[in-house]
């Protein structure tokens, strides 16, 4: 049995890199899974083919996480067929990184809007289901980029900034009905995202690293699976950094 067992999460974004690596390792521990996706079906059916592998329930949704509408229809689907909600993890996300002179206002919209909209989306859509339970979890993707900012990422860092603000927040809100509410900041993780960096780009960042390597996508859903668990029944509010170091 898993520290999860038969719980219902959702994850956005959970056809490729981080999320899929979450989607994987909340069914290893004994979670029904439910995860959205904005185009990559191909990848999403594989990610439902492996959680069913694990003997857990999976389900993908196609949804653009942007829309307030569509977070709310995702959530009532899951509710829907599962009858609750344990565990919604806000991990969607894009970049479009350049110097802030050259960003274009739809550059910042789209970051702002996949990023940290979709988080207000989604928690206040799961936040009711999980009032009416008094129990949750809500665990937001941040980044260090967050925490510490970085260069050529302006609405990035403000997106990931506004998550941490958010999830302070929401702790405060939300502490008395039994849901709480952290904040995961990774640093570097091999996904597609980090795959569009150059060579200098990596070195650079390596240099700054004292672990002195990149993560794997399941360094930070272990630290999902514990911010979901018992093992974390008293945190909320918090920011965890998982990045080798980085952020020290
Ligand atoms: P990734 O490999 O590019 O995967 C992004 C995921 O988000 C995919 O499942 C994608 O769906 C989904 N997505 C993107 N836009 C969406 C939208 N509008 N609606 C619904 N789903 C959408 O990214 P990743 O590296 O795993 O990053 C996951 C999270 O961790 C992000 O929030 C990112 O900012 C954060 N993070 C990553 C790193 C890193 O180094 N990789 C570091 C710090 C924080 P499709 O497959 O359909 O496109």
């Amino acid at each position: 049995m898993g520290v999860l067992q038969d719980k219902i999460a959702l994850v956005t974004g959970g056809s490729r890199g981080i999320g899929r690596s979450v989607v994987l390792a909340l069914a290893e521990q004994g979670c029904h899974v439910a995860f959205t996706y904005k185009s990559a079906s191909a990848a999403a059916d594989a990610v439902v083919k492996e959680v069913a592998a694990k003997g857990r329930k999976a389900m993908a949704i196609q949804s653009d996480a942007k829309s307030f509408q569509e977070a709310a229809g995702a959530v009532d689907k899951v509710v829907g067929e599962f009858k609750r909600l344990d565990v919604l993890v806000n991990n969607a996300g894009i970049t479009k990184d350049t110097l802030l002179l050259r960003m274009s206002e739809q550059d910042w919209d789209e970051v702002i809007d996949t990023n940290l909209k979709s988080a207000f989306n989604f928690s206040k859509a799961a936040c009711k289901q999980m009032m009416g339970q008094r129990e949750g979890r809500i665990i937001n993707m941040s980044s260090i980029a967050g925490v510490i900012g970085n260069a050529g990422q302006t609405n990035y860092a403000a997106a990931k900034a506004g998550m941490l603000g958010m999830t302070k927040t929401l702790a405060k809100e939300l502490a008395s009905r039994n849901i709480q509410v952290n904040a995961i900041a990774p640093g570097f993780v091999e996904t597609d995202m980090t795959h569009k960096l150059t060579d200098q780009q990596k070195e650079a960042l390596m240099a700054v690293v004292p672990m002195k390597r990149v993560a794997k996508p399941e360094e930070i859903a272990s630290v999902v699976v514990f911010l979901a668990s018992p093992a974390s029944s008293y945190m909320t509010g918090q920011v965890l950094c998982v990045d080798g170091g980085l952020v020290m």
